[in-house]
């Protein structure tokens, strides 16, 4: 049986009036197929695999944050990209998490079809339900293709979006604390 996804990219570049047969488009269905097995990985990852039991007992008590993970992710209404920068934090209760493991949660969940506001939330509700730690925030920074390749007017291309759990969204200081240390220089 043929690959869907290769017939599909077959399809496409036929419908845009394209030659599927001239030289540098015979192999692009059969190599699209394998880039968007790629950049859609997300859906077989499994959370526990992520963290891969990477939690330590420490007494540390202040922030833990990670900042500038590149992600690279798709607009399920348009299955075009948007990209950019997430900022991971959370406060140990009792346990922290390899460093190593926030930007393979954020891929994971980036790795799909999504939309960025709920790339964000799964990102931080994951990490709080897993890690159980006093508070998580996150902060999403993207630019959309699907806006600005396509020009829209009015809009912007650049979003950012936040999900605060637990003492990020009880405690001002702590949030405020966050949005600083996130803060570009
Ligand atoms: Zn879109």
């Amino acid at each position: 049986m043929k690959d869907p996804l290769e017939s599909a990219a077959l399809e496409i570049i036929k419908g845009i009036g394209e030659d599927p047969s001239r030289e540098g488009l015979v192999k692009t269905p059969k190599r699209v197929a394998k880039a968007w097995r790629e950049i859609t990985c997300g859906y077989q990852a499994d959370m526990d695999k992520v963290f891969n039991g990477a939690f330590f007992k420490a007494q540390y008590r202040e922030m833990v944050i990670v900042k500038d993970i590149a992600f690279y992710s798709l607009c399920e209404h348009h299955i075009l990209p948007f990209f950019g920068k997430a900022h991971v934090a959370y406060i140990p209760d009792g346990r922290i998490v390899g460093l190593s493991k926030l930007p393979r949660l954020v891929e994971a969940y980036a790795r799909r079809l999504q939309v960025q506001e709920r790339l964000t939330r799964q990102i931080a509700e994951t990490l709080q339900k897993t890690l159980k730690p006093r508070g998580v925030g996150v902060v999403l920074e993207a630019e959309h293709l699907c806006v600005s390749m396509r020009g829209v007017r009015n809009e912007t291309a650049y979003a950012t979006t936040s999900s605060m759990l637990g003492v990020f969204q009880t405690d001002n200081r702590v949030r405020e604390e966050f949005l600083n240390l996130i803060k570009k220089h």
